[in-house]
């Protein structure tokens, strides 16, 4: 599994080249949990009777003056543990994206409402698909082999 170094790295250098300002921090399952439950969307999901775990979200987006991404360190290894070195550099880069769009789109987010963040989601789903196609199918590949 790739290090929590290489991790930081790889995030840091994507959140440079675009210009944006934010904190990003690898963070254990039980913090994790409680940061993304926040999230309206994910507090409607485990409403509708999906587990926390079997969501399989390794990363969330949490604003609080500036802008936070955490990562979290068991679902990432959970997800990358049979991966190549290079698929899971690329799968890092894949979710710190996805983040850096919802940053992008901050009007969305940060209302914390339920049908904002839906749109939201679907918004990135959408931009990202589009503008890292490989990135894209690397990594839904991934989250799907776990379901
Ligand atoms: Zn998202």
């Amino acid at each position: 599994m790739i290090q929590e170094k290489q991790v930081l790295a790889v995030a840091k250098s994507l959140i440079k080249k675009n210009k944006i300002n934010c904190d990003i921090k690898l963070l254990n399952y039980k913090k994790f949990k409680s940061l993304a439950k926040k999230s309206p969307l994910i507090f409607q999901v485990l409403k509708e009777g999906f587990t926390f775990r079997e969501l399989n979200l390794p990363a969330v987006i949490y604003h609080k003056k500036t802008d936070h991404i955490f990562i979290c360190k068991e679902i990432l290894e959970k997800l990358l543990k049979k991966q190549p070195k290079n698929s899971q550099k690329k799968f890092i880069e894949a979710i710190v994206l996805h983040e850096i769009f919802h940053i992008k789109n901050r009007k969305n987010v940060s209302k914390f409402e339920l049908n904002e963040s839906i749109n939201s989601e679907e918004n990135v789903f959408n931009k990202f698909k589009k503008s890292y196609p490989k990135l894209f199918r690397l990594s839904s590949k991934i989250i799907n082999s776990k379901k």
